[in-house]
């Protein structure tokens, strides 16, 4: 395009945005990337790693209690919850300037400033008033938490706010079933706060695998957190320093605190989509096609704005994939299938491939293998907690479609079970793979307990 200021404008600097600015600059394109609030978006800033943080914090909790059966006397622990917030807030600057420094030493010119676009090459940027030509432009623009529309929500906190407190809450009640509200509500109580989570739903965390979510359930109301299904907060109450919340039934509940975490939604309004003639799906995300590119020849989009699957590495991926397709001279889309994820929960849930319903619906005859046991460190401390495993496989061709997991370390191990996944790995691969003696992993490799098929 003749005239054009920059080959690439990206909006939107987090983990999507970033990756696609800085491959793209490799490439050789004159890249710009504007960021109204700071960069390294909600996964550096108020999402995955201050989130992480505190939950590494919470889980000193229950060290400290499996310790005494180890011989240790802990004496005089405390908790404080500033000093956490300070440190975290200083790791989280940490990165911040090293998202700074990677961009600039690609040579991607960043602007701090909304940026809206005004037809399909123009951008405006808001703070300077400038307007900038592209020969593409990138939408990166993530998605923000939903607050409910109920009488009294402007009292409550969302995810936002809440990595922010300035003290740990008393009580807090929280709205919500997903994977946030699972990790905010187990990372509060851990800390030591009264904790009741609401969910309108029968069951926490739908489309997670029904066995791993009934599982992570007793064993978070096992440890005091009260779980209330099938109800919503009507209105909120604020009478000086307490909130109450009077449920959709009538119930009242009273706390300190009350955060929603219904649900997150598309940054897509008042940016000049319409102008540009952007297409927008029904859940108000950007519509786009395999290689991240909208209705509009020169517009893309990638990561939470497009609603496809909201994590940071898929965000990377995508914003790669795009780099590389229109500046690198390799087209290619990213392949959502096979993508692990976690819930940072006490104990913790990690899951990859199909979950045991979603392999029915489409038509598999499935082996299902499942095993639930004590992990080694609850023995002698005796704890009531126990680890659950289970594969999902495919019955006519032995591949495992399925690897879902609830006990301490299930991130990490599911990490590596997503490669076999991947791979195509059978339940005879797994079977051959020797055991490392003694794991909680080891239980994946030696599963012969088929419960059904
Ligand atoms: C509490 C919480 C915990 C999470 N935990 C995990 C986890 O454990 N693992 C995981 O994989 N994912 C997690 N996520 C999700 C993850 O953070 C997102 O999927 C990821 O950040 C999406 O990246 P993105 O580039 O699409 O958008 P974002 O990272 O949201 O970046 C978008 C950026 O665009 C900026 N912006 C928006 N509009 C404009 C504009 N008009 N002009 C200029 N700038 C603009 C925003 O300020 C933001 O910085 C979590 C999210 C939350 C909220």
């Amino acid at each position: 395009m003749a005239g054009a200021d920059v080959d690439l404008f990206v909006i939107g600097a987090g983990s999507g945005g970033v990756r696609a600015a800085r491959i793209a600059a490799e490439h050789g394109a004159r890249v710009m990337i504007a960021e109204e609030y700071r960069v390294g978006g909600t996964c550096v800033i108020r999402g995955c790693v201050p989130k992480k943080l505190l939950v590494h914090a919470s889980r000193f909790a229950h060290e400290f209690e499996d310790a005494v059966g180890f011989g240790w006397t802990v004496t005089g622990a405390k908790f404080d919850w500033p000093t956490l917030i300070a440190n975290k807030d200083k790791e989280i600057a940490r990165l911040e300037a090293a998202y700074h420094a990677t961009l600039k030493h690609a040579g991607v010119e960043i602007v701090e400033s909304r940026a809206v676009i005004e037809d399909a090459h123009t951008i405006r940027i808001l703070k300077a008033g400038a307007r900038i030509r592209a020969e593409t432009i990138l939408v990166a623009t993530g998605g923000h938490p939903v607050r409910s529309d109920t009488p009294g929500a402007e009292f409550t906190v969302t995810s936002n706010e809440a990595l922010q407190f300035d003290r740990l809450p008393g009580h807090i009640i929280i709205q919500g079933g997903g994977y946030i509200a699972i990790e905010f509500a187990c990372l509060f109580h851990a800390m030591g706060a009264q904790v009741t989570l609401l969910h309108r739903g029968p069951e926490i965390l739908r489309g997670f695998d029904d066995d791993v979510r009934h599982h992570l359930r007793s064993e978070m109301v096992a440890r005091g957190i009260k779980i209330i299904f099938g109800q919503t907060v009507a209105s909120i109450r604020k009478d000086g320093h307490q909130l109450e919340a009077t449920l959709s039934s009538g119930e009242k509940h009273c706390g300190d605190t009350i955060m929603s975490a219904i649900g997150r939604v598309p940054n897509t309004k008042n940016l000049g989509l319409e102008a540009a003639g952007v297409k927008l799906k029904k859940d108000g995300a950007v519509a786009v096609d395999e290689f991240s590119k909208t209705n509009i020849p020169s517009i893309y989009a990638i990561g939470d704005v497009t609603n496809r699957i909201a994590l940071t590495p898929v965000a990377i991926r995508e914003g790669h994939a795009f780099a590389d397709t229109v500046f690198g001279k390799t087209p290619r889309g990213f392949d959502h299938l096979s993508v692990p994820s976690a819930v940072f929960s006490e104990p913790e849930l990690a899951t990859v491939g199909l979950s045991e319903a979603k392999a029915r619906e489409q038509g598999f005859k499935l082996d299902i293998y499942r095993s639930g046991f004590r992990p080694l460190t609850a023995t002698i401390s005796n704890r009531a907690t126990s680890i659950l495993m289970k594969l999902v496989i495919d019955r006519t061709t032995d591949r495992v479609l399925g690897v879902h997991m609830v006990g301490a370390g299930a991130a990490e191990i599911i990490q590596m079970a997503a490669v076999a996944v991947r791979m195509g790995a059978k339940k005879s691969d797994f079977d051959a793979a020797v055991a490392l003696h003694p794991t909680s992993a080891e239980e994946m490799v030696t599963l012969h307990n088929k419960v059904s098929g």
